[in-house]
């Protein structure tokens, strides 16, 4: 039997991240977080100058980069070619520029046949935008977390704030919108979601709620639905 792919798909400040580890450790999955996948580029972009609509050379750049998932005794870490950009892929405007270039189709071709043979190797709980609708279309376990933009903002702000990034919270609700904007109107794979989704509004939920709500809905229970 081939391992289970769990889609997890929605905007920014859900609790996409948090939710998607969690439930990846209680199901014995990896976790494949496919924004960090779109940031390293954008990283790697920005650090050399590449324009960021320059499609034909960010297309280049992703088919000549390797990026993997890594633990380590301080968590997951993301590796861009050999390197950890764990931190360096949170900062502000890397989220920005990762919008940016995600909306340009070949490397949005590079990236998902990396995310689809890293989750055909041993499954996997994947993040994104476009899982369940690009990625991993034929899953039967696919999430839409939504929330509150208020809610939405406080988390992201209290997230950057730990992190050490120094930004108030109106700038990280200006932040989301555009970002939101740029993600929804895209041509190539807008994030959206389709009736196959179980939709879950995070906002008055814990962390342990929602993922025992997805375990629930996994193992066939009663999907009890929140849109
Ligand atoms: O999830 P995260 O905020 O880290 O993603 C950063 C950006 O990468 C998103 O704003 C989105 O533009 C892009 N992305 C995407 N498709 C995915 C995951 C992320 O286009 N599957």
């Amino acid at each position: 039997m081939t391992a289970p792919i769990v889609a997890i798909d929605g905007p920014s400040g859900v609790g996409k991240s948090s939710t998607s580890k969690l439930l990846a450790g209680t199901l014995g999955l990896p976790h494949i977080d496919t924004g960090a996948m779109y940031r390293a580029i954008a990283l790697k972009a920005t650090r050399m100058g590449v324009p960021l609509d320059d499609a034909d050379n960010l297309a280049m750049l992703a088919s000549d980069s390797t990026i993997e998932f890594a633990q380590s005794p301080r968590g997951p870490r993301t590796m861009l070619d050999g390197d950890d950009v764990s931190e360096a892929i949170r900062e502000p405007q890397i989220s920005m520029a990762a919008s940016t270039i995600s909306a340009v189709p070949a490397v949005r071709r590079v990236l998902v046949r990396l995310q689809q043979e890293m989750g055909r190797r041993n499954g996997g709980v994947l993040e994104g935008r476009d899982i369940g609708t690009k990625v991993f279309p034929g899953t039967p376990y696919k999430f839409f977390l939504t929330a509150r933009p208020e809610v939405r903002a406080l988390r992201r702000h209290r997230e950057l704030q730990e992190k050490g990034v120094a930004i108030t919270i109106e700038q990280v609700l200006a932040e989301m919108i555009q970002r939101d904007e740029q993600d929804s109107t895209r041509a190539d794979s807008p994030l959206s979601h389709d009736s196959s989704y179980t939709v879950v509004d995070t906002s008055d939920l814990t962390m342990d709620q929602v993922v025992a709500l997805m375990v629930s809905v996994i193992e066939g229970q009663e999907p009890h639905r929140s849109d």
